[in-house]
């Protein structure tokens, strides 16, 4: 499909991930619609191909991207579990 400027401001301490293969997107990513018509940020363009092979569905992308994120915040809360 095509690249897309990852467009974060300065402050912002979100990262973003590829939703493919899970590595750090940085700057750019390579945009393409995927199995269920949603958008899926990857880090690079053979991604596309993978998650066509995998067949990955945006939902289960947004679901394991919510897991993570639960994940990330029970790790700087600062308690220990
Ligand atoms: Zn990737």
């Amino acid at each position: 499909m095509s690249w897309r400027e990852l467009k974060t401001s300065w402050h912002d301490t979100d990262v973003a991930n590829c939703d493919v293969c899970g590595n750090l997107i940085v700057r750019r990513y390579w945009s393409f619609i995927g199995g269920d018509g949603q958008e899926v940020r990857a880090c690079r363009e053979d991604d596309e191909r993978l998650a066509q092979r995998l067949g990955i569905r945006t939902t289960e992308i947004e679901a394991a991207r919510a897991a993570w994120q639960a994940r990330a915040g029970e790790a700087t809360d600062g308690t220990i579990t």
